[in-house]
């Protein structure tokens, strides 16, 4: 079929070439958004390093997709968007689907190169991938200044998935294919890595409830956006914690700075997952809890995430049916049996 059709013409070698040459901007771009102003420095870059980033991740896919196959045709077809499929009339009562038109000029976009992926049985970790693209839109929008922190958490999230995908999918190594810019991206993680540890073992010191750790991991700097926040080491040497100074506890940005507030952003997060639209009729999964008034009670788990309170009656003894805070004044019994029984007595 693809034979029949003429194809736009691929060139392999350029879109390798091309795919690399995004990557190195990018990552130039990169260095240049985190400098000073002073010293030649420019946020605005944070854009289009994501946008090169990105494109040139996407022209790695498809070259890797290109070399899968033999025939130079088949690489073509792969790559650029087919034509429609259209139904049509065989004269004899039934449909037959054709082909309609030409291969576009056009190549495929993230879902199609998902899809060839899997056809072709190539593995890669998509969650980043998406992370990447949210980044590149949300970044559309916003001022540039208010993401650094997070093109930094994205370029150091992308460094072992570029690795990866370059010496298990193209049987090359990536200090060979991209160079200074490898080294740069090599040093960008490593200093990720080791902040972030650093990051974590002083949160395990911080006297976070339990229960609230995945809000925390989740939190990020609100001036930049970065993940690398600790709380600060004071804090930590006056026995500080979070679950007790809950008003006063503080994080400290490592990659801007910027200081504030940590249990405001936990609660953003925690809230943010339990988000819910009454116009659906959907209805709060957290409430405030009636020991401790935070917003932390879990009405489903029936527990709070911050003081760990807990129902003396979970379920209704006459129907089974889960029970919540407000029901626990009725001795065990739901709204509609503790009415029943009290109209009962009355009677
Ligand atoms: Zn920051
Ligand atoms: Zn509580
Ligand atoms: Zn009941």
């Amino acid at each position: 079929m693809a034979q029949q059709r003429p194809l736009p013409e691929l060139d392999v070698d350029f879109l390798q070439e091309n795919a690399l040459t995004s990557v190195r901007l990018g990552i130039e771009d990169f260095q240049r958004c985190r400098l000073d102003p002073g010293s030649g420095g420019d946020p605005a870059r944070a854009l289009s390093a994501v946008r090169n980033l990105f494109a040139g991740i996407l022209l790695l896919f498809k070259f890797k997709i290109a070399i899968s196959v033999a025939d130079p045709c088949d690489a073509a077809s792969l790559i650029f968007n087919p034509p429609d499929i259209q139904p049509q009339a065989d004269g004899a009562g039934g449909v037959e689907w054709t082909p309609v038109g030409r291969f576009k000029p056009t190549t495929i976009d993230v879902a199609t190169i998902k899809k060839r992926f899997d056809g072709f049985n190539i593995e890669v970790n998509w969650e980043v991938i998406n992370k990447l693209q949210t980044c590149r839109n949300h970044l559309e929008h916003l001022h540039p200044a208010n993401t650094l922190g997070e093109v930094a958490d994205f370029v150091a999230e992308l460094f072992p998935i570029l690795r990866d995908f370059i010496q298990t999918q193209l049987n090359e190594q990536p200090a060979d294919l991209l160079g200074a810019a490898w080294q740069a991206m090599l040093e960008h993680h490593n200093f990720f890595v080791d902040t972030r540890a650093v990051c974590e073992a002083a949160w395990a010191e911080a006297g976070v409830p339990p229960r609230m750790l995945p809000w925390l991991e989740k939190c990020q700097c609100e001036r930049c956006s970065s993940s690398l926040i600790r709380p600060p080491q004071d804090l930590l040497d006056g026995g500080a914690s979070v679950e007790y100074q809950d008003e006063t506890f503080t994080y400290l940005c490592l990659a801007c700075g910027h200081a504030d507030l940590i249990v405001p952003v936990m609660m953003k997060m925690l809230d943010k997952s339990h988000e819910y639209d009454p116009r659906n009729g959907e209805e709060a999964s957290v409430e405030q809890c009636f020991e401790c008034n935070r917003g932390t009670f879990v009405i489903a788990e029936q527990h709070c995430l911050w003081c760990e309170a807990e129902l003396d009656y979970d379920r209704c003894s006459l129907c089974e049916e889960p029970l919540r805070q407000e029901d626990q004044h009725n001795d065990g019994l739901c709204g509609y049996h503790a009415h029943t029984y009290e109209k009962y007595m009355r009677d």
